[in-house]
């Protein structure tokens, strides 16, 4: 396994039959069940993610078709669209297992980076008004199915300019030969540091987080979405994103994490790209490249 596919393992390969769901915590599946860093309990069925079915044989991944009611990993929701709370649902995607996010807050939705599968993602978001799709980068692991997803719902979809051209491009080869669904559309608007995207009670404010790509963004939650951060590939549990790609920037990296540490409160859950959802105040602890005085070259 290369490094690269290491590094992305995590969140649900294939784990099930052993008990564990996404945050390496081991749980019955028709027990308490806490997935993702907001405790929810579990109804008995329940697929949490990724293309291996449990539990009665299901095929399909989270967003495929697997056809539960229901929803995937994330956060409160179990709870219907409109009892006024807000909702995280998580759908892994693709060959890189890409963790797709949902924030839906007065029925209505935004969705963060559908990096494959736009039509599953739609069907399983029947139930809400999907307003808005932005993507964390450019690269096709996160970008691959917003044409799909954008054709399916009109949702208006945005990013960073900076990483518009990479996009564009997200649907060919990529420098590991990989291939996703689709070069990205145009942007309907493009976000830069300070934006604020409003959905129902919830607010994400852009954080510009370029390294790993020249265009990446954090989502920083405020009003209903205070305390939850989309972090894409910029931050990870116990990393960071590799910057030897096209337009990464180890130094760029450093920077933006030196300011992640001063922008994100450290009671924030950090909604990442890849593998497990953690928190700031567990990074700040634990992650080697938030550490004050970090000058490795780093092994991503
Ligand atoms: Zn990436
Ligand atoms: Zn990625």
């Amino acid at each position: 396994m290369s490094e690269e596919e290491k590094k992305h393992e995590g969140c649900c390969g294939g784990h099930h039959e052993d008990g564990h769901c996404c945050s390496g915590h081991d749980h019955g599946h028709d027990e308490h069940h806490e997935c993702c860093g907001r405790g929810h309990e579990h109804g008995d069925d329940h697929e949490c993610c990724g293309g291996h079915g449990h539990e009665g044989g299901n095929e399909g991944g989270c967003c495929g078709n697997h056809g539960h009611e229901g929803s995937c990993c994330c956060g409160h929701h179990h709870h219907t669209p409109s009892d006024g709370e807000d909702q995280v649902r998580m759908f892994v995607v693709g060959q890189l297992q890409t963790n797709c996010y949902a924030y839906i807050s007065q029925g209505e939705c935004l969705v963060v980076d559908p990096g494959a599968s736009g039509v599953g993602i739609a069907k399983h978001l029947e139930d809400v008004r999907i307003k808005s799709i932005v993507a964390t980068h450019g690269h096709g692991d996160h970008v691959g199915g917003v044409l799909s997803l954008q054709r399916v719902t009109g949702a208006r979809f945005m990013m960073h300019e900076a990483d518009v051209e990479l996009a564009s491009h997200a649907g060919e080869a990529s420098e590991q030969g990989r291939t996703y669904d689709n070069n990205a559309p145009a942007p309907d608007q493009l976000l830069c540091e300070g934006d604020v995207i409003e959905l129902g009670t919830a607010r994400f404010r852009v954080i510009e987080a370029p390294g790993h790509t020249p265009g990446g963004i954090v989502l920083l939650g405020e009003g209903t979405a205070l305390g939850l951060a989309f972090v894409g590939d910029t931050l990870f549990k116990g990393s960071c994103g590799r910057t030897d790609l096209a337009g990464g920037s180890h130094e760029l990296m450093m920077q933006t994490l030196a300011r992640l540490k001063e922008l994100v409160p450290a009671h924030t859950t950090l909604l990442c790209g890849h593998g497990d959802i953690t928190t700031m105040e567990d990074e700040l602890a634990y992650n080697p490249w938030l550490q004050d005085g970090v000058v490795s070259d780093g092994i991503h």
